[in-house]
């Protein structure tokens, strides 16, 4: 099997030796045991890094043509980065691993997804059983990313991050997704095939600093919810239809109490255009969202299937 690893790297000069050397010697036992082809490799992306990490991914290949490295025009984020490892890539080999580069990822976890992709699995996602050595700042935010995607109607898996084996064909299929907002978590499973689980301990950077600071991983998670779901617009339908419903018993209380006598004049009139009128606004900005989120979808171009078997097709 020729597998292939695909690593971005944002400004890690730190922490890039340590990890080709960890990477390196992972390869060279997975050779070893006859479980990955001698001509698999490792594939550094430089994502626009200001410090010396091209430099570094240009010695390591000048040493050992195991490493390959793709350098992007200028920084365009992990989620791209990723992407454009494994779209270059993805003709030439069976199966992609893509990891971080600091590695907080457990690489032994490589051998279990190596099994299960001999094993016929096409997507097998990397979890992460416990994140005890995380800051209780990144744990409790990146927990509660989670649950707020869940909330949000966006189908990920949990404590998933970008640590994942996709085969051959399920990367050829991720390539139908030609959209431009990124969020490779929530596209992953709608590719579908069999897919399964690893799990792992998630560890400490080995060196350098987090590329993921708080402003960072907000705009990451609004981007994984407006990118993937539209259920935000759905919440006004909601909220518009339940204030409209709210104004229809303010009228009949207003009436009542016009009618009691229990009123200035002018309040009956006031208050049921206030609630009426509210209500209305916020149902017809929903209505108007439903089409704009059916918009957005159709902009998506995203597949309407992906076949995975055809028996019987090959005939001639
Ligand atoms: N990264 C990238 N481009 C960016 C930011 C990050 O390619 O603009 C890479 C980074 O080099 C690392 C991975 O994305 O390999 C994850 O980043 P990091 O480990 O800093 O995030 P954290 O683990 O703190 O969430
Ligand atoms: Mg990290």
């Amino acid at each position: 099997m020729k597998l292939f690893l695909v690593v971005p790297c944002y400004n890690e000069e730190a922490v890039l030796p340590e990890t080709a050397r960890r990477l390196r010697e992972k390869y060279d036992g997975l050779m070893a045991a006859g479980k990955i082809s001698p001509d698999s490799r490792i594939v550094l992306v430089n994502d626009g890094s200001r410090d010396r990490t091209w430099e570094i991914i240009r010695e390591l290949h000048a040493a050992d043509p195991t490493f390959r490295g793709i350098c992007l025009s200028r920084n365009k984020g992990h989620q791209n980065a990723l992407m454009a490892g494994l779209m270059t890539v993805r003709h030439e080999c069976d199966a992609a691993i893509s990891l971080d580069a600091d590695l907080q990822d457990d690489i032994n976890a490589i051998d279990a997804m190596v099994d299960k992709f001999a094993e016929g699995y096409d997507v097998i996602y990397g979890v992460r059983s416990s994140r005890k050595k995380d800051s209780f700042f990144k744990r409790t935010t990146a927990q509660g990313f989670y649950k707020l995607m869940r909330a949000m109607g966006v189908e990920t898996v949990y404590n998933h991050a970008d640590y994942r084996l996709m085969s051959r064909r399920a990367l050829d299929a991720l390539a139908e997704f030609p959209e431009v907002n990124l969020f490779l978590r929530g596209i992953v499973p709608l590719v579908g095939f069999r897919s399964t689980e690893v799990t792992y301990e998630r560890g400490v950077r080995a060196a350098g600093e987090s590329k993921y600071p708080l402003k960072k991983m907000l705009a990451f998670a609004l981007e994984g919810i407006t990118s993937m779901s539209i259920r935000p617009i759905r919440l006004i339908t909601t909220l518009g239809c339940l204030i409209f419903t709210v104004s229809l018993g303010m009228l009949i209380y207003s009436l009542i109490r016009y009618f009691t006598g229990h009123t200035v004049a002018g309040w009956t009139f006031l208050s049921v255009s206030i609630w009426g009128l509210g209500g209305i606004q916020l149902l017809a900005i929903g209505v108007i969202g439903e089409y704009i989120g059916k918009i957005y979808l159709e902009t998506k171009r995203r597949p309407k299937y992906i076949v995975s078997e055809y028996l019987g097709g090959d005939e001639e």
